[in-house]
């Protein structure tokens, strides 16, 4: 038997002939399929600029950098979530906040960002960037919270690194990363994501001006273009070798390798989120039964939302009477027990404020973070990636029959 993992990339032989005929091109970076990649991305998701990176983590920095976050600001996101998102506001200078989330859903919702704003408001501080997370794939409120970040003034970060071709409602529907209602949006092409580039990543805007101040960041802050220096062309100084830098930024540059497996990757889309959704209503199908459903429950999906099912969430349910202590070790029970099958589920996410790199470091509202205790207490995320079978699918849901009457 072998091991299922949680999540795993999709390469076919396309892909591989797309790497190889770049190889046998003459740029290996900084050449025509970051453009390509770049033009296909906004074609997908309706953003009007897109820039490649070298990681979801520089999506973020960059993104955060272009947003003005800067030393002294505070930013706010959501505790479930990978510490990148936390991190990118620390990297600016920044001082991390988190706003709860609801333990039904993972995400934080306009009614608990409501709460930590007026928390914060009470001691004056209005934060300078929220970042919300699309947990699991399926996109938050993203029209309720950006329309509580712009009455004050607060920049909308959004972390889409789980959501690539989610939306919502319908038209037409919402595309995650048509820049409608955030100032910029993170993707990632990690190989667990919906796309990869072995490594990659991508900042979304609907800004000409945070495009431009993103893709001079990525590569060192350093203006090729005449219009943009501070000497004159005519200059004796200046000539073909010319550059300036005008801005201290980084290499955080896609290569083009990457960006050829991007592109071919990016065609599959569609069909990768198909059997994303198809494999999810399986177990959905399954644990709609009153076996599993007094033990368990999937993650609640919000009417009208189209999640891409990056992951596959289900929550350990409380019995009654039952502390968060007794969910925790009955979930610990049951990924042992998938394990011990060869299933490796994955618990996403131990939540960010408790790191012990953000004690004393991350501000939390009054009363704390009790959603997301709740939520990791029970959180296990099942195997799910295109190219699982409809074997895959039974032999987990088999493992999980078993585990139920100890339960
Ligand atoms: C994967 C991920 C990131 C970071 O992406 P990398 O490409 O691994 O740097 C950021 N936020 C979330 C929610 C992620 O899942």
């Amino acid at each position: 038997m072998t091991t299922l993992p949680y999540g795993r990339q999709s390469i076919d032989e396309d892909d591989i002939e797309a790497v190889v005929s770049c190889l046998r091109d003459d740029f290996l970076t900084q050449g025509p399929r970051v453009v390509e990649l770049e033009a296909a991305l906004c074609a997908t998701t309706g953003s009007a600029y897109a820039a490649v990176v070298s990681n979801g983590t520089a999506a973020l920095h960059l993104a955060s950098l272009a947003l003005d976050v800067g030393p002294g600001d505070f930013g706010l996101t959501s505790p479930i979530t990978f510490v990148a998102s936390a991190n990118a506001i620390r990297y600016t200078g920044a001082t991390v906040g988190f706003v709860d989330v609801d333990p039904e859903s993972g995400q934080i919702t306009p009614e608990t960002l409501d709460a930590a704003l007026s928390q914060l408001q009470a001691g004056g501080r209005v934060p300078r960037v929220v970042v919300p997370v699309d947990l699991g794939g399926q996109p938050v409120a993203l029209p309720e919270i950006s329309a509580r970040c712009r009455s004050q003034g607060t920049r909308v970060l959004h972390d889409a690194a789980h959501s690539l071709g989610a939306s919502w409602g319908a038209d037409p529907a919402h595309r995650v990363g048509d820049g409608r209602f955030a100032d910029a949006t993170i993707l990632s092409f990690h190989p667990v994501k919906h796309i990869t580039t072995g490594e990659g990543g991508a900042v979304l805007t609907p800004d000409p001006e945070i495009h431009s101040r993103v893709a001079d960041l990525r590569s060192h802050g350093i203006h090729k273009r005449a219009d943009e220096w501070q000497r004159h062309p005519d200059d004796p100084f200046v000539g073909g070798w010319y550059y300036e830098q005008s801005a201290l930024g980084y290499n955080y540059r896609l290569p083009d390798i990457n960006c050829a497996l991007g592109i071919s990757q990016l065609r599959k889309l569609t069909v990768f989120i198909e059997l994303r959704r198809k494999w999810a209503q399986r177990y959905d199908d399954a644990f709609a039964n009153s076996r599993f459903s007094s033990w368990m429950r999937p993650l609640q999906q919000r009417p009208g939302s189209h999640s891409s099912y990056h992951l596959y969430v289900i929550r350990v349910l409380p019995q009654p009477h039952e502390s968060l202590h007794d969910v925790a070790a009955r979930r610990k029970r049951l990924y042992e027990h998938l394990r011990a099958h060869q299933i490796l589920s994955q618990v996403h996410y131990i939540p960010v404020h408790w790191q012990p790199d953000f004690h004393e470091r991350g501000w939390l509202p009054a009363g704390g973070l009790p959603g997301a205790e709740q939520y990791y207490a029970g959180c296990l995320s099942l195997p799910l990636f295109p190219q699982m079978t409809d074997d895959d699918i039974e032999r987990v849901i088999h493992a999980m029959t078993e585990f139920a009457p100890h339960a």
